[in-house]
């Protein structure tokens, strides 16, 4: 086993370790997996933050899945604009499926309520959400996704997918930025 890596120099401090991150995830898919026995559910990843958190959740799945991808922005720096644009959407039909949207963080809830309209509009059997983190201090409309795997304070995150002008995705932990991180024109 090579040594863990130090923190990146931008980060002031790490608020989930990549082993509790791990772990985390691998009970959640357990959770899944028992909720979704003998069905095939449709995993939809919201790119771009969905990436890591998707592929290790997928790995622990103890059942047959599909997957497809979605890209919505609403975010501009550290602050969600409130306005949520489809950037790519689906490949796949969501037509009679189980569908189980990926998400990395559900904040203002806006992006989640914004896409679970979207998708309602497609005829799936199911729909529910499983997010890494849950910001639930930040909500501006009423959502509690079935799945989340850590409540967080209202506090901004990068790391396991999350950016920061789209640095920091890399990092296999989640951290908080130094403010010397962070430009001021933001
Ligand atoms: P919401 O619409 O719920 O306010 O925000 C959802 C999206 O905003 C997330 O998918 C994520 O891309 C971004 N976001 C919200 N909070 C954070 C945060 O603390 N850090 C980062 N990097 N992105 C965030």
């Amino acid at each position: 086993m090579s040594e863990p890596r130090p923190p990146h120099p931008d980060i002031a401090r790490i608020l989930v370790p990549e082993e509790e991150l791990q772990r985390r995830i691998r009970e959640l898919a357990q959770e899944i997996s028992r909720d979704y026995a003998g069905r095939t559910p449709m995993l939809i990843g919201v790119l771009k933050g969905c990436v890591l958190f998707l592929s290790d959740l997928m790995k622990s799945l103890e059942l047959d899945c599909c997957v497809d991808f979605i890209c919505l922005a609403s975010y501009s720096g550290t602050s969600s604009s409130g306005v949520v644009r489809m950037l790519l959407d689906l490949r796949e039909s969501a037509q009679g499926r189980d569908v189980i949207v990926i998400e990395d963080i559900v904040d203002t809830g806006l992006t989640i309520a914004y896409l679970l309209q979207n998708l309602k509009t497609r005829g799936p059997r199911s729909v529910e959400v499983c997010t890494l983190l849950d910001k639930p201090d930040c909500r501006k409309v009423a959502i509690s996704p079935k799945y989340a795997g850590f409540r967080i304070p209202n506090e901004f995150v990068v790391g396991f997918g999350l950016d920061y002008v789209e640095r920091y995705r890399n990092l296999p932990y989640i951290g908080v930025l130094k403010p010397s991180a962070i430009r001021k024109d933001n």
